[in-house]
């Protein structure tokens, strides 16, 4: 029985697996009888998102994963469709290590609730540039702490590995599946907005010079919330980076 039937907070919709993957061009891979684990189906849009900020920097970044949770009919197993990956904007980040900062938390949550508010979130991903797809303490603590229901799932990528580039961790006790079990889909479910806000131009005097860009990047939209957010998780970072430090020691070692 899965735990999640038993509980009246959370009661998945039904959906006809079967039908949804021959709709949608899916290749699942093969359930087994009484198995609990959910089946992982990332949309193609959100998977180039993940991919296009894992590949963005050599430090560890991180996100959240947006989407919907449904409950197989034929199986009664979850169904966890990522519909979005949204990058941690002013998360800490270091060669080793990536922690969700409250500011990078409230940012995620803010823009799940403007973009994607019929959704929910559904799981993280961060990246392990270098270092291998496994999960650290930390990273298991994060995932027991904030993403703990069957049907969450933590995606960790290594942009910089020749091979074995994806990890996924299930559940509150991060419970590691193949990386073959990750369905993509082949061409974009549902169009998905960017999470990028528009430019917004601001009308300037035309016979005044003008004084302040008029387009603003989004650098400059998000640039000083990145620098607090940085500022302030300075002092975590360092305990942080030395306890990731003194692992990749052992595990050069
Ligand atoms: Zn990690």
């Amino acid at each position: 029985m899965v735990a999640w039937k038993s509980t009246t907070e959370f009661s998945p919709a039904p959906l006809d697996l079967a039908a949804y993957a021959t709709e949608h061009h899916l290749t699942l891979p093969a359930l087994e009888d009484g198995s609990i684990d959910p089946v992982l189906i990332v949309d193609r849009t959100a998977w180039e998102a993940l991919w296009d900020h894992a590949r963005s920097t050599d430090v560890e970044v991180g996100g959240l994963l947006i989407g919907e949770v449904f409950r197989d009919e034929a199986t009664d197993r979850p169904v966890t469709l990522v519909r979005a990956a949204v990058p941690a904007l002013g998360g800490a980040s270091s060669a080793v290590s990536f922690t969700f900062t409250p500011d990078a938390w409230d940012h995620l949550t803010a823009e799940r609730d403007r973009l994607w508010s019929e959704m929910i979130t559904v799981g993280w991903f961060h990246t392990h540039p270098n270092l291998g797809v496994f999960y650290s303490g930390t990273d298991r603590n994060t995932q027991h702490a904030f993403f703990n229901r069957p049907w969450n799932v933590g995606i960790v990528v290594d942009p910089l590995a020749l091979s074995d580039q994806v990890g996924l961790f299930v559940g509150a006790h991060s419970r590691r599946l193949p990386a073959s079990d990750l369905v993509v889909a082949p061409e974009p479910i549902v169009v998905v907005t960017a999470p990028v806000p528009a430019p917004v131009t601001e009308p300037v005097a035309p016979t005044q010079p003008p004084t302040r860009p008029t387009v603003r990047t989004v650098w400059e939209t998000y640039g000083s919330r990145v620098a607090v957010a940085a500022a302030g998780a300075a002092v975590g970072v360092v305990a942080v980076v030395a306890t990731e430090w003194v692992r990749s020691q052992r595990r050069d070692g």
